[in-house]
């Protein structure tokens, strides 16, 4: 029987999460876990058209990321409503925001952006996986905004910190996706608006803003073909034991940072860390 959890993902832009996480989110929400997603900013800076403003394309995006989450399987995502491309100078309040979710969610793990990516350009990205990890740090301490206590919260501490698509570190955690990959499509074509600024990519010299028919099933069949390889890429760590994968580097928080010394000192003292474990 699975111990049913609560797990949240924290992203920057509304489409952050489906190519990276959206096949475990699938899986965790149909083993029962409690799945939600935690938006900082509304996305309203992410097109390459102009004939939208920045308050329809936010519109839009909301409506794509709620969509998203219904076909994952799911809770309605929650909006933080910071603007797009200036999360850096919203540090305090994203802070705030994060450690009070996080005591109302009980998370038992976050999942987020690797701040410490090297070539990270997103100033977004950095700050949402920054400030999400150091929320999930601090929100066990009572006397860190202590206005939610007042209001009948109490200090919490998610056990876990799950990095999407690390870099820097070879993933040490893989989870098999390959009964999702068809719900991770779909949730992932729930981002049209994203899709459209791929289309130079799959259909060169297509304008994006008047996609035709055709147009748009190539780009949906070059999409889907990426995003599988990219899946196949990280079962292939499994050694054959699994075919499609997602893949992220974790860290454990608070009392049980401890459960993976081992693989700690052996980083610390210059040998690459062997675990991997497959979920
Ligand atoms: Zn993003």
């Amino acid at each position: 029987m699975v111990d049913k959890k609560t797990i949240v993902a924290v992203y920057s832009h509304p489409d952050d999460g489906e190519f990276m996480a959206g096949g475990s989110l699938a899986k965790w929400a149909e083993e029962g876990h409690q799945v939600y997603a935690i938006c900082a900013t509304n996305g309203n800076l992410g097109a390459k058209v102009t004939d939208i403003t920045p308050e329809e394309l936010a519109k839009t995006r909301k409506k794509e990321l709620t969509n998203a989450m219904k076909t994952l399987g799911g809770n309605p995502p929650i909006f933080l409503d910071l603007p797009d491309g200036f999360v850096r100078d919203h540090i305090r309040e994203l802070k705030e925001r994060l450690v009070y979710w996080f005591r109302k969610l009980k998370p038992h793990r976050v999942i987020t952006w690797d701040p410490w990516k090297k070539y990270q350009i997103h100033p977004d990205h950095i700050e949402v996986g920054r400030i999400a990890s150091e929320a999930a740090a601090f929100s066990c301490f009572p006397l860190m905004y202590p206005e939610h206590l007042e209001g009948g919260l109490k200090p919490y501490q998610p056990e876990e910190v799950w990095y999407m698509i690390p870099m820097e570190h070879k993933p040490n955690r893989l989870v098999d996706i390959t009964k999702y990959m068809d719900k991770k499509m779909k949730a992932l074509f729930c981002h049209q608006s994203q899709l459209e600024m791929m289309a130079d990519l799959f259909v060169p010299g297509a304008d994006p803003a008047n996609l035709t028919e055709e147009q748009k099933t190539r780009l949906h069949e070059g999409a889907d073909t990426m995003v599988r390889m990219v899946a196949q890429a990280f079962g292939s760590l499994s050694g054959g034991k699994i075919e499609l994968a997602e893949a992220y580097y974790t860290i454990k928080l608070g009392p049980g940072m401890f459960d993976n010394y081992q693989e700690m000192i052996q980083e610390i003292i210059g040998m690459e860390s062997d675990f991997l474990e497959i979920l």
